[in-house]
């Protein structure tokens, strides 16, 4: 099947305007190439949309099963509330109607052209659906099983209970391994056993610099994340002297060698600086950059320090986080939020972040992230946009094509 659009974005080179995308009944990327060079009976059978044509989108965090969560929270709380909203609401809702509302947003994400996801899971519930979604070329997911724990005894059991889920889910066809949730939620004991032990995978995702909170707490021992260890009277962190991110490292380096292999996807980085970057950069070779700007803005009322991150050459992706911080998932409404906050980053640049930049980051990019021959991508094709400007507006959707 052809399809025509007023740009055709492959990623993997240069826009083209009123370009032309030939793919194989199973969504196999055949060619693609201006429509000029299309033959009038060719033309004739196309398919043509309006707008933008891209590749599917790489969902770089999500934690679909906290789906039942949507509209529960109030919104900017920082840190320190939204964990105590989580640990209050978290089991309000049955299971079936967890499962439900975990489907359909699944479904949701798959429709608007979300074709692989790095999806955090701290317990079953998705597997079978992630590995239904895997089977049928519908959504490729790697899932990082989530751990946390203040008191260091307790990490081997965290550690012994997120193997046997890890066994469970490899049971099933799923590439899952075992990830550290944050600085602020573990003993240093556990965070720096489950990041070893995701890298036996080569992939860790870790929730790091979300907020000024989380600085605080390690820089100088202060603040709410502080306090809510001190009034819990859980084991306290050390007081490193340095940001979240160094303490991090630095904890690593006790347990796998330097520089580390593996892909490291640090997520949120609302609060980092050039100081946390240099150190990343250092220690890993393959860091990865994500941003969830709505969930920021729903928690923190911040965003994170994009100029400086493309400076500093990041390679960033674009996660939609889970509905227990943003109103919706939806993959676009980020790029839009995006564009309105830094206008001068380019639609095709944003779109890198957004396809190639998480696929990289999760190992689908032999796959998926660019419409290059031999792919199976999915192909999405963006709506209402401001095709002369190459701009998304308010009004901008996506729906996925194949
Ligand atoms: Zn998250």
């Amino acid at each position: 099947m052809i399809f025509i659009a007023d740009i055709l974005f492959p990623v993997s080179s240069h826009p083209l305007r009123n370009g032309f995308l030939e793919c194989a009944g199973d969504g196999t990327v055949i060619r693609f190439g201006s429509a000029s060079d299309l033959s009038p009976r060719e033309r004739e059978s196309a398919t043509v949309v309006e707008g933008f044509l891209v590749p599917g989108f790489t969902n770089a965090h999500c934690h679909i099963e906290l789906s039942h969560m949507k509209g529960l929270f109030r919104e900017a709380t920082g840190m320190d509330g939204f964990i105590q909203q989580i640990n209050a609401l978290r089991l309000t809702v049955d299971r079936e109607d967890r499962l439900s509302a975990m489907r359909k947003e699944f479904e949701g994400l798959a429709d608007q052209g979300v074709r692989a996801m790095g999806d955090i899971s701290n317990c079953s519930e998705s597997f079978e659906m992630k590995a239904e979604a895997m089977l049928s070329g519908k959504m490729y997911t790697r899932t990082f099983l989530e751990v946390f724990g203040t008191e260091p005894e307790e990490a081997d059991s965290v550690m012994q209970s997120v193997r046997q889920l890890q066994a469970e889910a490899r049971r099933m066809g799923l590439d899952a391994a075992p990830t550290p949730h944050s600085c602020y939620t573990m003993s240093p004991l556990l965070n720096r056993l489950s990041a070893a032990a995701g890298l036996e995978s080569g992939y860790i995702s870790y929730h790091s610099q979300e907020s000024q909170e989380e600085e605080d707490m390690l820089r100088y021992g202060t603040g709410p994340l502080a306090e809510d260890y001190r009034s819990r009277g859980t084991t306290q962190l050390p007081v490193t002297g340095t940001g979240a991110l160094v303490y991090f490292i630095e904890n690593l380096r006790k347990a796998v060698p330097f520089p580390v292999e593996g892909n490291v996807l640090l997520v949120h980085n609302t609060a980092t600086d050039q100081e946390s970057i240099d150190a990343a950069k250092a220690a890993f070779r393959h860091p990865y950059w994500a941003v969830c700007p709505l969930s920021n803005i729903f928690i923190h009322r911040m965003l994170p320090p994009l100029e400086l991150m493309r400076r500093n050459g990041l390679d960033i992706c674009i996660g939609t986080d889970s509905l227990s911080s943003n109103h919706l998932l939806s993959m676009v409404a980020e790029m839009l939020c995006i564009q309105e906050n830094f206008p001068e980053i380019p639609f095709e640049e944003m779109l890198r972040w957004a396809t190639l930049n998480g696929a990289r980051a999760i190992g689908c990019d032999g796959f998926c992230g660019t419409l290059e021959p031999g792919k199976r991508p999915g192909v999405v094709h963006i709506g209402n946009v401001d095709v002369s400007n190459v701009r998304l507006t308010e009004k901008s959707f996506s729906k996925r094509l194949i």
